[in-house]
């Protein structure tokens, strides 16, 4: 199935897994709008795809702010008039132990990787029930299914991210699919806004071992790319542990 001229917005496109999923997706024919914070650096990723000919766009968004994302799928509809995908994939990742009580990173998740990705949710839902047809990709993350030392509130939104998708599943009418892409260890900037140094140090060695961002990409674009009644619910995507 080709996914041409499918309007895609993702979330998170400056860096990491959202950005290789804009260039992949751009390059495979899709109308992407890349959505962050960074606009610097989504105008550069924009431009360079431009250069090579393909169809893309950005807009600054940043997705703690319902009204934000509203606007911004507003601006999608306007320019395009529909949107067939949207990858909630912003996401962010300041490990620490509980005690160390970095209150403001635990509600900072909670409002990127939670509240972002119900708004992402909330914003295109009404939009895709009246066209009839849309998918909405939630990426989640290995730590969606176990929990370990220093992540317990990152797992905890991305155990949430899965709930959500779910239900989402469940309650779905109207031709809309749902898909939960849980990456494993994957190379981009995740780590490196971690505050305690502990936590740190610890993710130097356990990311060693990491997945490139195109591969993550490629999970993304299988999923939209399937015939419309098939629906990929969830896919866990690790580095190949002997590699
Ligand atoms: P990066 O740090 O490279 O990218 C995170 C992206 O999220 C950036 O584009 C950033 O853009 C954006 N972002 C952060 N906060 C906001 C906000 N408030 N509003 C809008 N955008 C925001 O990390 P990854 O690419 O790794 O992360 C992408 C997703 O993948 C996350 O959900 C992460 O949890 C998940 N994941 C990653 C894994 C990994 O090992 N890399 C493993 C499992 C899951 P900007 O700062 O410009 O706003």
């Amino acid at each position: 199935m080709s996914i041409k001229n499918k309007v895609v917005l993702v979330t998170g496109g400056s860096s990491g897994i959202g950005a290789a999923t804009v260039d992949l997706l751009a390059k495979s024919g899709a109308v992407v709008i890349a959505a962050a914070r960074r606009t610097d650096r989504l105008e550069t990723i924009v431009a360079t795809l431009h250069q090579e000919g393909y169809n893309a766009d950005y807009k600054q968004l940043d997705v703690t702010d319902f009204n934000q994302m509203q606007h911004t799928v507003q601006e999608v509809i306007d320019a395009y008039g529909k949107i067939d995908v949207i990858v909630n994939n912003a996401g962010i990742m300041p490990l620490s132990k509980l005690d160390a009580l970095k209150i403001d990173e635990w509600n900072r998740m909670i409002d990127v990787n939670i509240r972002g990705v119900l708004h992402g949710i909330g914003a295109v839902l009404p939009i895709m029930t009246e066209q009839n047809s849309g998918h909405i990709i939630n990426i989640a993350s290995i730590g969606a299914y176990e929990v370990t030392p220093t992540a317990a509130v990152y797992c905890a939104t991305k155990y949430a991210v899965r709930a959500i998708t779910e239900g989402l599943r469940q309650e779905a009418t109207h031709n809309i699919r749902t898909t939960l892409i849980a990456p494993g260890v994957t190379e981009s900037e995740l780590a490196d806004h971690i505050t305690d140094k502990q936590a740190s140090e610890a993710m130097i060695e356990y990311r060693r071992q990491a997945l490139p961002a195109p591969a993550i990409a490629h999970a993304i674009l299988y999923a939209i790319s399937q015939p419309p009644e098939v629906d990929v619910s969830e896919l866990v995507v690790r580095p190949t542990l002997s590699f």
